[in-house]
């Protein structure tokens, strides 16, 4: 009997017994005692690694190189290999007596990762987005590097928010075959771009209005596709509300829209959902001002005074073509308008530049 001393990881082990026979085999060579994969075997003495491999049929299983989401791009590549008595050794390593082999797989590997930092020309907006501002800065990407496949956004402002001379006309709830097309008729004569954060469903039954406002310019945006309220969009389960945002998603872009926005219905908003969002792509968009124009009773005239009450530079205000009766909207426009322009700011429908912030998603 005889005890080996093997160090492990700076622990010194006693390891019992590996008992050393000499035999001689037919060819008159001795046979050597070794322990293969755990079990205890002979082989005749001059046996290489590689030579034992064979004979006892042992088969590193091979890794692969896999993409940022776990994918294989390159099976196999990885390749397993042997230890002799814990070390890596060549396959033409003569075993000597008590030499213990171990099989070792190739262990999956991912990709490497590259990292770009890209400035960002004309500086980002929020998100959530309040106002009409942007904020300097650049994006760090990190992507896959044999994939490509992204796997982060980041934003990195450098300066602060730089707020436009610029006033955001919104509607939201429509397309409403009663009277989005007589305000899209007044915003064309006040020469003015709006944007329209519409439902899906009734973007569905009305294709041919969303495609009008394209036409006149005007830039749309996903208000959901069902408009829930109860509860409050932000706290719905996690799967409903990504499936709200990315049906409302899909009809848009079936009609030729390219829906960055996202408005939720309510305007409830929560970290969650900006994050839900962004994963699509989009970029959660707000208000600053909020002359309750839906509201029963409300005039024209008071919805006017309200907006040209609050208005200043970078002001969104939220407004409704849709949802029921629109006309105090529709009759407050021009002196909205007219006001507004008045001060010297400008009116532009919103940019549709990516989310400023997006995390790791397995979906890029
Ligand atoms: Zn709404």
């Amino acid at each position: 009997m005889l005890l080996r001393r093997v160090s492990v990881a700076g622990a010194i082990v006693i390891v019992g017994a590996v008992a050393v026979t000499l035999l001689v085999e037919g060819g008159g060579r001795a046979s050597l005692a070794v322990t293969v994969a755990g079990r205890s075997a002979h082989v005749v003495e001059g046996t290489t690694l590689a030579g034992a491999a064979a004979r006892f049929g042992l088969h590193p299983r091979a890794g692969d190189v896999v993409d940022v989401n776990g994918q294989a791009l390159r099976a196999g590549a990885v390749a397993g290999s042997f230890l002799v008595d814990g070390r890596p050794a060549s396959a033409e390593t003569r075993l000597r007596s008590g030499d213990r082999i171990t099989v070792v797989d190739g262990h999956d590997r991912r990709e490497p990762l590259v990292r770009r930092v890209v400035r960002v020309t004309g500086g980002m907006a929020n998100n959530p987005q309040f106002t009409v501002s942007h904020t300097p800065g650049e994006q760090v990407i990190v992507k896959g590097a044999l994939s490509h496949q992204l796997v982060s956004v980041q934003f990195r402002p450098s300066g602060p928010a730089r707020v436009e001379r610029a006033v955001a006309l919104t509607f939201d709830d429509g397309p409403s075959p009663q009277y989005t097309p007589r305000i899209l008729a007044a915003l064309t004569k006040l020469r003015v771009r709006a944007t329209f954060f519409v439902i899906g469903y009734l973007a569905e039954a009305n294709p041919d209005l969303v495609r009008q406002e394209l036409r006149l310019g005007m830039t749309v945006g996903n208000h959901s596709y069902n408009h829930p309220e109860v509860p409050p969009f932000a706290q719905l389960p996690p799967q409903l509300l990504t499936d709200e945002i990315a049906l409302g998603e899909q009809v848009l872009s079936r009609l030729g829209a390219q829906p960055r926005l996202f408005r939720p219905p309510g305007g409830s908003s929560s970290p969650r959902l900006v994050g839900a969002a962004a994963a699509l792509g989009q970029r959660v968009v707000l208000w600053s001002v909020d002359p309750a124009d839906w509201r029963r009773g409300n005039t024209a005239k008071e919805i006017v005074k309200h907006v040209l009450a609050a208005v200043r530079p970078g002001s969104i205000v939220i407004l409704h073509d849709g949802g029921g009766d629109r006309s105090a909207t529709l009759a407050a426009l021009p002196a909205i308008v007219r006001g507004i322009r008045r001060r010297g700011l400008q009116l532009v429908a919103l940019n549709a530049n990516p989310p400023a912030a997006q995390g790791p998603t397995g979906n890029p």
